[in-house]
């Protein structure tokens, strides 16, 4: 097996604050849903009503425990889920009208790195043939030659050695295999990737040569990143924004620095709460989650949060709260929060 350099967590680069300077929407979702049915005329509510932007340039980080349907939403972006109500524009169009070559010429524009870096390449096609595949797919190289040189380029551009090509998957490391998985995502010239926890399979000592990579990647290449991870620490690293989703819903969205400074909604606390710090604790009253997230089949009436909610009141059982904006780019989805009440909590 090839050496890999390792490293550790002390190695990433220096975490990003505030938002991105990019101003242009390069994904544009808005009250998005994914039901699939469950039987006796139920439906699991995987997506329920989410909306965002992902600006050009820009890493968007969806976070919430297993099961909350983060990786429902990037699959249904990338066009692997079915659409049960809602929009997504990609660059200002409706992808649900692309069909044919629109729709392949999408599905080269919007890439995905895969959480498992094991199971995510073909054990039995080399390197090479693996790059290949997307680019003959597409008709991107005019013939052996060009597509070689691409590849090699590709290589390069993740830090391998180009002639590591003609070796098969089981020869590298976990961490060279996710770099595969990159340089495949990246070989179409994508403007978004979808990454699904493309480091929670890592050993600990390779999630940051990844995780810097990728930073390097974005800043040379401007491509956008809708970043899903259960893991708060590396999101809030590498994301200029952050969205919290609960039980199928966006609860709070906002930059990164808002979301480690000035969490609002108690489930954002709760999750913060929950990172191992060193750091002394300010004194705050912590949020502890006891109990399983409920079942999407059939959701709790009013506030989805309102069984593991500390400050449930009577109105969060009946009444669901929507979005508000309480500050510049700051979204709170609770009856606690308002412009006005924001630091209630
Ligand atoms: Fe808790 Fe009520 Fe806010 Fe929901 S709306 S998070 S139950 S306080």
């Amino acid at each position: 097996m090839p050496n890999e350099e390792r490293n550790d967590l002390n190695d990433l680069k220096p975490s990003r604050q505030g938002s991105s300077n990019a101003a242009a929407a390069a994904l544009f979702v808005q009250d998005l849903a994914v039901y699939y049915p469950a039987g006796r005329g139920k439906f699991v509510h995987a997506v329920d009503g989410v909306s965002f932007r992902l600006h050009s340039g820009e890493t968007l980080g969806l976070v919430g425990e297993s099961g909350c349907g983060k990786t429902t939403l990037g699959r249904a972006i990338l066009g692997l889920a079915p659409v049960t109500r809602g929009t997504i524009l990609f660059e200002g169009r409706d992808i649900s009208t692309f069909k044919g070559e629109a729709l392949k010429e999408h599905r080269r524009h919007i890439q995905t790195v895969f959480q498992d870096p094991y199971g995510s390449l073909d054990p039995l096609m080399t390197i090479e043939q693996i790059l290949s595949e997307p680019l003959k797919i597409h008709h991107l190289c005019s013939g052996r030659k060009e597509r070689s040189e691409k590849i090699a380029a590709l290589l390069h551009s993740v830090g391998l050695d180009p002639e590591l090509a003609k070796r098969y998957p089981h020869e590298f490391s976990g961490g060279q295999r996710q770099r595969i998985g990159i340089a495949r995502a990246l070989s179409l010239d994508p403007r978004v990737i979808v990454c699904d926890e493309p480091v929670s399979a890592l050993d600990v000592s390779i999630q940051a040569q990844v995780v810097n990579l990728l930073m390097d990647i974005q800043e040379a290449q401007g491509i956008s990143y809708l970043f899903i991870s259960h893991d708060l620490a590396v999101v809030q690293h590498i994301c200029h924004r952050i969205a919290v989703m609960y039980l199928g819903r966006i609860v709070e969205q906002g930059s990164t620095q808002d979301i480690h400074d000035q969490p609002l909604h108690p489930y954002t606390k709760a999750l913060l709460d929950a990172v191992p710090s060193l750091e002394k604790s300010s004194g705050a009253r912590k949020i502890f989650l006891s109990g399983e997230i409920p079942s999407p089949v059939d959701p709790p009436a009013g506030c989805h949060f309102h069984p593991r909610c500390p400050f449930a009141t009577e109105r969060c059982r009946r009444e669901a709260p929507v979005p508000t904006e309480v500050s510049p780019g700051h979204t709170v989805t609770c009856h606690l929060c308002s412009p006005e009440k924001s630091r209630s909590l």
